[in-house]
């Protein structure tokens, strides 16, 4: 065998029986696209119950930070479990959750003094803000983008644009959200004019959207992803996010980056602002902050983090073992962030080595372990989204795991733990993909 580092064969018996359950009595909002039935992990590797040995480069949608089941993070768990489960932090004090507090507000210094606030997932941190940046402000209009993607509640699909199916049938929702394109270097904007417009398109908040669709003293917030997740893990160009941050101050906006998917070292920094040098007045983080514990954050600006007395808490937001395991994961990912720079740049390379190969990989692009491939009809901009899909299929069908985003974007989000040699071992398995794709699509040209 090629690569006798993932091993895979059809589900077994148990399997099916799990998968037949599952089938039956879980709600089928979403379709699950592989049948695999998982019973433990250990770094970036994942087995099924028949023995089955998959390379995960997904970690359950960039959440699996420190791997899988990783030791220091369990050991957290388990001690913190020993002592309790639950009190609610909104009501009683504890040691994890102040420290917690406390760790986060560390971060980004040059934000200043800050306050967080701890909820259980990415869209309540979302649904939180929201709710901030209307009280801090007394304004009721936010700025989104088209293709941004902030969660599953009321709040967060308002805000959202990546996803019809998520919108869709569930009217009315939030009024006062206004989208406006994301920047995207490889698509560039057609039809908002000339110079730097197209390639900027905060700019076409004051000249566009604060001229004809709302006063922007009447704008609380503008919600942005630093680098675009469920939208096709999209790097903005420079200048991007600080022109929003020029047009926030100007108009007295609160900036928020939703950092949930680009935060937690896995841009190699903290979190994203940094690359940019932009920071803005409220921070959203979750998935890779607990290694898969529910937990999410908003870390505000001390000046804004203006809550009436009594007006948002949270029963279990802060549970006293998912902190735990989040001061155990920051441990270990505030060592890795100098491995993530090196492999994001060696997974970049490799990825780049096979785009020259496979012209059907329009765009290589990304920061640190935040890596995206996406596909097109070669020599178009045309989002070859079918491909993807058989792509992904055969990935799965050779041990690796892989998660699309956007059309037709594959994005590459491993544990931050992976090492070059793993790197290798993915590039190899997609290399035979893209081959076995070549030949299936065009078999006159296939070598
Ligand atoms: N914001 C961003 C940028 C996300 O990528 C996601 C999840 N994909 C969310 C918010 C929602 O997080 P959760 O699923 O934890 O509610």
């Amino acid at each position: 065998m090629l690569f006798p580092e993932v091993q895979i064969a059809p589900p077994g018996p148990k399997a099916q029986a799990i998968i037949a359950k599952d089938r039956k009595y879980a709600s089928p909002s979403y379709i699950k696209e592989y049948p695999l039935v998982v019973e433990r992990g250990e770094g970036p590797w994942v087995y099924d119950v028949d023995g089955n040995r998959f390379l995960d480069f997904m970690a359950g949608i960039a959440v699996a930070s420190t791997g899988h089941a990783h030791p220091h993070v369990v050991q957290a768990i388990k001690e913190a479990a020993e002592r309790f489960l639950h009190i609610c932090g909104t009501d009683f004090y504890y040691d994890s959750f102040a420290r917690l507090c406390e760790r986060l507000a560390g971060y980004l210094p040059e934000m200043g003094p800050k306050k967080v606030f701890l909820t259980n997932s990415g869209t309540e941190a979302v649904e939180g803000a929201l709710k901030l940046a209307r009280h801090h402000t007394r304004r009721q209009y936010v700025v989104a983008f088209k293709g941004g993607f902030h969660g599953r509640t009321y709040g967060a699909i308002s805000l959202n644009s990546s996803k019809v199916a998520q919108r869709a049938f569930f009217g009315p929702l939030l009024p006062g959200v206004i989208h406006i394109p994301y920047a995207n270097p490889y698509r560039p904007l057609e039809g908002v004019g000339a110079g730097d417009e197209a390639g900027n398109p905060a700019r076409l908040l004051e000249t566009e959207y604060f001229v004809n669709h709302v006063d922007p003293r009447e704008v609380a917030a503008v919600f942005v992803e630093p680098i675009l997740g469920e939208g096709g893990y999209v790097v903005p160009p420079a200048g991007f996010l600080e022109e929003l941050r020029r047009i926030c101050d100007r108009h007295g906006i609160l900036l928020v980056f939703d950092e949930v998917q680009s935060g937690i070292g896995r841009t190699g920094t903290m979190f994203a602002a940094e690359h940019f040098g932009v920071m803005p007045d409220i921070l959203l983080s979750a998935k890779g902050i607990a290694s898969g514990m529910p937990l999410g954050a908003i870390v505000a600006r001390e000046a804004v983090m203006t809550w009436p007395r009594g007006s948002h808490g949270s029963t279990y937001g802060g549970n006293p073992v998912c902190c735990a395991a989040a001061l155990a994961t920051l441990d270990v990912v505030e060592g890795l962030l100098g491995q993530v720079q090196r492999t994001g740049a060696y997974l970049q390379a490799g990825l780049r080595a096979l785009q020259a190969r496979h012209p059907v990989i329009g765009d290589v692009r990304g920061v640190g372990l935040m890596v995206g491939a996406e596909f097109v009809v070669p020599g178009t901009l045309e989002p070859a989204g079918a491909y993807v899909g058989e792509l992904e299929q055969l990935a799965f069908q050779r041990g690796l795991l892989l998660l699309s985003c956007g059309k037709s974007t594959i994005r590459f989000a491993p544990p931050l733990v992976v090492t070059e040699h793993e790197v290798d071992v993915m590039l190899g398995i997609l290399g035979q993909c893209l081959a076995d794709l070549d030949e299936k699509h065009h078999p006159e040209q296939a070598a």
